[in-house]
């Protein structure tokens, strides 16, 4: 059978994935589970149901997703109910919702559908520099899958680059994926251990480690990332860890992601719990501030 992946998006046109124009294919699942994940539709490696309740209109369809779920999870009591719990994902009430007030949230794509879909961007990479980025999720969390696409990509010789949580199996990367790749972006979020537990759900140690070793590898870019998150990442202690961690690899800069809220709309269709609420952008000066305790 052909490898398939499960994917939530594919953005075309994409210029800040990095170098060019790109196109970003994001991948679902994912080991960390941070509270102001931009994803969240990407953490879970499952496909999952996502319901918009302003769409659903019954008088059209007359309930028709009703009778269609074999486990009873929708029902009907001055709106329509849906038991996410149980939920076993069988996509029969999507076929028959008109309104896509039903929808699923990602969906498998063998390698060849994958390929073909790029080869229709890939003028645009020859003509800007650019060409295909792995997002998610994390990339590695689909690791035979990315080994083969990464392979393809670069015997076509497509520039190539993923987002990483950097919390993976550095053997199987360094073998499967590492050839393969052109750039890395390599998020570091928090310079504690116990910081990194309770905020993304896993210990940052095999992260750091992974990117001390990829520090050291020669033939990649690798660009660290610190997202700032106020009131998590964006501490003073937590900026000048990360800086001098950087500086003990002789790595003098980092590119700072300034906080963006839109993540949180994607909360309530899925039915996931709000873990972080702040629902503004960062000031300028925020971002002076943070910039002034990374340095
Ligand atoms: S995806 Fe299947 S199990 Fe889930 S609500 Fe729809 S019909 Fe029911
Ligand atoms: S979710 Fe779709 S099929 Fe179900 S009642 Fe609403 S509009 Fe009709």
């Amino acid at each position: 059978m052909e490898l398939q992946a499960l994917i939530f998006d594919i953005k075309r046109d994409c210029s800040e994935d990095g170098p060019g124009i790109r196109t970003t294919v994001f991948l679902k699942g994912c080991p960390l589970s941070c509270h102001w994940c931009q994803n969240p539709e990407g953490q879970n490696k499952r496909l999952e149901l996502s319901f918009q309740a302003k769409r659903c209109d019954p008088s059209v369809c007359g309930l028709a997703c009703i009778s269609q779920c074999e486990v009873a999870c929708l029902s009907f009591h001055n709106t329509l109910q849906v038991d996410f719990d149980h939920c076993i994902r069988c996509g029969a009430c999507f076929e028959v919702c008109p309104t896509q007030a039903l929808t699923p949230v990602g969906y498998f794509i063998t390698l060849s559908e994958l390929l073909y879909r790029i080869s229709i961007d890939a003028p645009f990479y020859k003509s800007s520099g650019g060409g295909v980025t792995l997002s998610g999720g994390e990339v590695t969390a689909q690791m035979p899958f990315a080994h083969a696409l990464l392979k393809t990509l670069k015997k076509k010789g497509i520039h190539t680059a993923i987002e990483t949580c950097g919390f993976f199996n550095y053997a199987n990367f360094r073998k499967l994926i590492l050839p393969y790749l052109d750039l890395i972006y390599f998020d570091l979020k928090l310079i504690d251990e116990a910081q990194s537990i309770r905020y993304t759900g896993q210990s940052n140690r095999l992260i750091l480690e992974n990117f001390r070793q990829l520090a050291n590898e020669r033939d990649v870019d690798v660009v660290p990332r610190i997202p700032l998150i106020p009131g998590i990442t964006d501490r003073p202690e937590n900026l000048s860890g990360i800086s001098d961690f950087l500086k003990s690899l002789s790595i003098s800069g980092a590119t700072l992601m300034p906080y963006n809220p839109l993540w949180q709309d994607k909360l309530a269709l899925l039915n996931l719990p709000e873990k972080y609420a702040r629902k503004t952008f960062m000031s300028d000066e925020e971002k002076r501030t943070c910039i002034g305790w990374f340095n």
